[in-house]
């Protein structure tokens, strides 16, 4: 801006005039750009402003909101704090993660200083901070002098993905456990099915299946009532599991039918483990039903079967029990 030294009585009328509109025009240009930087500065949601690390002398300069934010007051930081402050509040476990990611900004392994981490507020609550960061200002050997960034409050929007988060493991066990029995369900089984004809294909790992259908359930139903049928279901499943191992799964295939998943297991091996099913539903009396029986078919995999054959071999097999009196074992 021009300086003015004359005395505006000593000026002519034109002078005036020139001087009044130069100085209108500066007015102008300046209340332009303080709107630009208003505009600039305009703190959209979550946003803490900036912050500029001195590096050589560690020095840094930030905006307040970032530690008001934290529930301390100005007034009881020393004037000049270096990034210990801030960093001697980052949560344990997120520390060294966000430590390594400043080293590895520093030695040019990656575009930008990104983290998002939490943050212990005054009242010891932990935030979420998201912080990003860059070099704005280097020596002339290219070694950082001063390091830039902007923090936003990200607390609200981890909340909202936590809570995501749980709600899609909910959803996922409906998905793929039986509500009533607690066993898996059949689209999970026929997943494991396919993975496991896909572990055939390359490790020729035998596998075999188990299908039981309860026997005269109906009656159970009619002759007790739903709710009771309901339990035998659950019972059921409880002796049915007591002789599988971990690696096997069972599954609820439909109403009162179940089909087992046996990975590594030949057909002897899978009919032991049906026998013993067997003899367990036989010798295990339910509180209101007495003794349930199952009608069961056993068949191990047979190379170049679909998942669909396979499962059909097993349920013609679990029929052929279920025509032949019922409570036997086919394979
Ligand atoms: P079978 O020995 O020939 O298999 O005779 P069954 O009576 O077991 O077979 P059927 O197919 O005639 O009847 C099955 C019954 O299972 C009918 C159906 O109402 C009952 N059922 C299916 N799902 C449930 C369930 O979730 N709860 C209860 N309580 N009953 C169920
Ligand atoms: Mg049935
Ligand atoms: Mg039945």
């Amino acid at each position: 801006m021009k300086k003015i030294t004359t005395k505006y009585s000593d000026l002519s009328k034109s002078q005036l005039i020139k001087l009044v509109e130069e100085m209108e025009e500066t007015f102008y240009q300046i209340s332009n750009d303080k709107n630009e930087t208003e505009l600039l500065s305009f703190p959209w949601i979550g946003n803490l402003g900036q912050w500029h690390w001195m590096v050589e002398n560690n020095l840094l300069l930030f905006n307040e909101k970032k530690l008001t934010n934290l529930g301390y007051e100005r007034e009881e930081i020393p004037e000049e704090v270096g990034f210990e402050f801030f960093t001697s509040k980052l949560h344990p476990d997120d520390y060294e993660r966000v430590m390594e990611d400043m080293r590895k900004y520093l030695r040019h392994a990656s575009d930008v200083y990104e983290v998002e981490y939490r943050i212990q507020t005054k009242d010891g609550n932990y935030i979420w901070y998201y912080d990003r960061g860059t070099i704005t200002k280097e020596n002339e050997d290219g070694e950082p002098l001063i390091i830039s960034g902007i923090v936003f409050d990200i607390t609200k929007r981890k909340v909202l993905e936590e809570e995501l988060k749980e709600s899609n493991e909910k959803l996922k066990q409906l998905v793929d456990i039986d509500e009533l029995t607690g066993a898996f369900t059949r689209r999970y089984m026929l997943n494991k099915i396919e993975n496991e004809i896909q572990r055939y294909n390359t490790e020729k790992l035998c596998f075999s299946l188990i299908m039981l259908d309860i026997d005269n359930f109906k009656l159970v139903n009619d002759n007790l009532g739903h709710n009771i049928g309901d339990t035998v279901l659950k019972d059921f499943v409880e002796i049915v599991e007591k002789p599988l191992r971990v690696k096997d799964s069972l599954s609820r295939w439909g109403g009162e039918e179940f089909l087992i998943l046996l990975p590594a297991t030949n057909l002897s091996d899978a009919v032991k483990i049906a026998n013993e099913i067997r003899v367990g539903l036989n010798h295990t009396c339910m509180n209101d039903a007495g003794i349930v029986t199952a009608s069961i078919g056993v068949s191990n995999y047979y190379e170049g079967d679909s998942t669909d054959n396979a499962i059909k071999r097993v349920d013609d097999l679990m029929y052929q029990a279920k025509y032949d009196d019922r409570n036997c074992i086919k394979y």
